[in-house]
């Protein structure tokens, strides 16, 4: 197949004192070999549980992937057993995530957890796992990497560590690369600098990464394509080019309404006035209908279901007239 990746109408729902909620429903997407896809939204649209789902690790016990397939390179990571699950994190499927002091380990030196990774992954001797942690320290543009190798991660700012979690996770050749907001703790000049090192080790490796950000800014400079998601479900999907060229969706018009250069300081996506409906507190309808400054009476009604809106682009909106009404509703 083309693609590294699929994702197929998957369900992913949270279990709290008895109370069932669905937060992602019915996601699918696909990312091609080699390519970058966004993932974008607001926070709590559902962006990390998606890539938590594709990793099969939910911060707590109450997060369960009820419906769906997640089809890695053929194989559906969903009915694999944990064993195989663990061969293939880090390994074949790696993630960067927004804070990396909860990722690295606080009393271990970089350099003890750079080439412990290594090992593991790829069976290097002592000797060879640490001249690879030299060499990727190097490319994410570490200066004196074999001083920051003895280092412990409280000694360094947080742009280094994010590099090293950034070297960390490439480390290991990773077919696919999660990036979930990568640089959102980082000052702007320092979140440049590290998507400028992520898009030059994506484009060396021919490395897959699904990218995970709230900043279109960010999702201009470093994507192909787009997904944009919405209360727990795909709104949007297209070419980074159509998307910016002509927005289809109200939501993703009003996201792309103020898009800011990327290294601005900006708040968060804050051109949609409203806020993200609760899992528990959906309207009946289209999710978005509440700030939708196009809503008709059938939004209110009824959902949209995701439909071809032209060439390699999906749509959930009743704006689409006929092409909205395949309804999974
Ligand atoms: Fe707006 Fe209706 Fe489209 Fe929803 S379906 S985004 S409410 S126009
Ligand atoms: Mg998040």
């Amino acid at each position: 197949s083309e693609n590294i990746i699929e994702v197929k109408h998957l369900q992913t729902q949270f279990t709290r004192d008895d109370r069932k909620t669905v937060v992602l429903d019915n996601v699918s997407f696909h990312i091609k070999k080699g390519e970058v896809l966004g993932l974008v939204g607001e926070s709590g649209c559902g962006k990390s549980v998606t890539s938590l789902s594709i990793m099969r690790l939910f911060k707590d016990t109450t997060g369960e992937i009820t419906q769906g397939e997640i089809v890695y390179n053929g194989t559906n990571l969903l009915s694999m057993s944990e064993n195989d699950m663990r061969q293939i994190r880090g390994k074949e499927i790696s993630m960067i995530f927004q804070e990396p002091m909860t990722s690295l380990n606080p009393v271990m030196k970089i350099g003890e957890q750079l080439a412990e990774a290594i090992r593991l992954h790829l069976g290097y001797s002592d000797k060879l796992a640490r001249e690879h942690a030299v060499s990727m320290l190097t490319k994410v543009g570490i200066p004196r990497p074999q001083e920051i190798l003895a280092e412990y991660p409280h000694q360094l700012s947080g742009g280094m560590r994010q590099r090293i979690m950034i070297a960390m996770a490439m480390s290991c050749r990773p077919n696919l690369l999660i990036a979930d907001e990568p640089t959102t703790a980082l000052d702007v000049t320092i979140q440049a600098q590290i998507l400028d090192v992520m898009k030059q080790l994506q484009a060396d490796e021919h490395m897959s990464m699904l990218l995970i950000t709230h900043d279109l800014g960010v999702v201009a400079e470093m994507c192909n394509r787009v997904v944009v998601m919405y209360a727990g479900r795909v709104v949007e999907e297209a070419s980074v080019y159509d998307l910016f060229d002509e927005p289809k969706h109200p939501y993703t018009k009003g996201l792309i309404g103020s898009v800011p250069k990327i290294g601005q300081k900006r708040d968060r996506l804050d051109s949609v006035p409203g806020n993200v409906p609760t899992p528990n507190n959906m309207p009946k309808g289209c999710k978005f209908a509440p700030r939708c400054k196009e809503a008709m009476s059938i939004c209110w009604e009824q959902e949209p279901a995701i439909a071809g809106v032209g060439e390699n682009r999906f749509c959930r909106c009743w704006l689409y007239g006929e092409e909205g009404r395949g309804a999974n509703a």
